[in-house]
C-alpha cells in the first residue's frame, strides 16, 4: 500500500478531533488517506477497547479513510522505546505515506507528546536501509504536527475545513462510548452539546485566522516555500 497521507495519534478519536476535517478534505481531493491509532484507549473511564475499535471503524468511513489500524500499545503509559519505534517503523514501511501527521510535541496528556516523539523517530528509522526491519526502506517526505489540542501555540498554517466540518463532527460522535455517557455519569462528563460547542468555537477560532468559517491548525518545523507572492492568501491584519 502507498498512502498520500497517514495520521498517527495516541488514542482513538484524537485523529478525528485534531485533523479529521483535513483528512476528509484530502480524500475528497482524491488522495489516499489513512489513520493509525497507537492505543485502543484501554485506560479510558468510558467504554471498552473493543467498543472504541468498532467506533473507530465507523468513524473511518465518515472520513473516507482508505486504511485504519491500531497498534494496541499500552494506553496511558505509552512509551517511546526501541520496541515501539521498530513496530511503528515497520508499519510506516508497509503504508509508505508521503505526508505524516503527528500530534504536536507538547501537551497535557503524556501519551500525546510521547506519540509525537515516537512517530517522528519511527519515520526516521523506517528510512534506514541497514536496520534489520521487515519491508523496503521508506522515509515520509513531510511530517506536520496537528496542534488543535494546544490552542495557545501559533500554527504554521491552517486548513480550511468549512465544507468538511459537519462530517468531522459526525466522525467524532461515532465514539459514542466517549461522548454519550450513561445517565449516571452524565454530570461527570461534558455533554454532547458542550463538545459540539467547543469543537465549533475552536474550529471558528482557527478558521478566523485564515478568513474562513472553520479551520484546523498545523505546525511544521520547516519554512514554507512561496513561488508567487502576488497570490499569497490570507489578508493582512
Ligand atoms: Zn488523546
Amino acid at each position: 500500500m502507498s498512502l498520500d497521507v497517514l495520521a498517527i495519534a495516541a488514542h482513538p478519536d484524537d485523529i478525528e478531533q485534531t485533523c479529521g476535517g483535513t483528512l476528509l478534505r484530502m480524500a475528497e481531493m482524491g488522495y489516499r488517506t489513512g489513520a493509525l491509532d497507537l492505543t485502543a484507549g484501554d485506560m479510558g473511564t468510558r467504554g471498552t477497547p473493543e467498543q472504541r475499535l468498532a467506533e473507530a471503524e465507523v468513524a473511518a468511513r465518515h472520513l473516507r479513510l482508505q486504511w485504519r489500524g491500531n497498534l494496541r500499545f499500552p494506553d496511558a503509559r505509552l512509551e517511546n522505546n526501541i520496541g515501539a519505534r521498530m513496530t511503528l517503523a515497520v508499519k510506516i514501511r508497509e503504508l509508505r505515506p508521503r505526508v505524516v501527521i503527528l500530534p504536536y510535541w507538547q501537551g497535557r496528556h503524556p501519551d500525546h507528546y510521547h506519540a509525537s516523539e515516537l512517530g517522528y523517530e519511527a519515520c526516521f528509522l523506517a528510512g534506514l536501509a541497514k536496520l534489520p526491519l521487515a519491508g523496503k526502506p521508506h522515509r515520509p517526505f513531510k511530517i506536520i504536527y496537528a496542534s488543535q489540542y494546544v490552542p495557545n501555540v501559533l500554527p504554521s498554517f491552517v486548513v480550511d475545513i468549512t465544507a468538511q466540518f459537519e462530517k468531522k463532527l459526525k466522525a467524532i460522535f461515532c465514539f459514542s462510548s466517549q461522548f454519550s455517557p450513561p445517565k449516571e455519569l452524565q454530570n461527570l462528563f461534558p455533554s454532547r452539546a458542550d463538545i459540539n460547542a467547543r469543537m465549533g468555537s475552536e474550529a471558528r477560532h482557527f478558521g478566523h485566522m485564515i478568513g474562513t468559517r472553520y479551520g484546523e491548525p498545523f505546525i511544521m518545523r520547516e519554512v514554507a516555500e512561496v513561488d508567487d507572492i502576488v497570490k499569497l492568501r490570507v489578508k493582512s491584519i
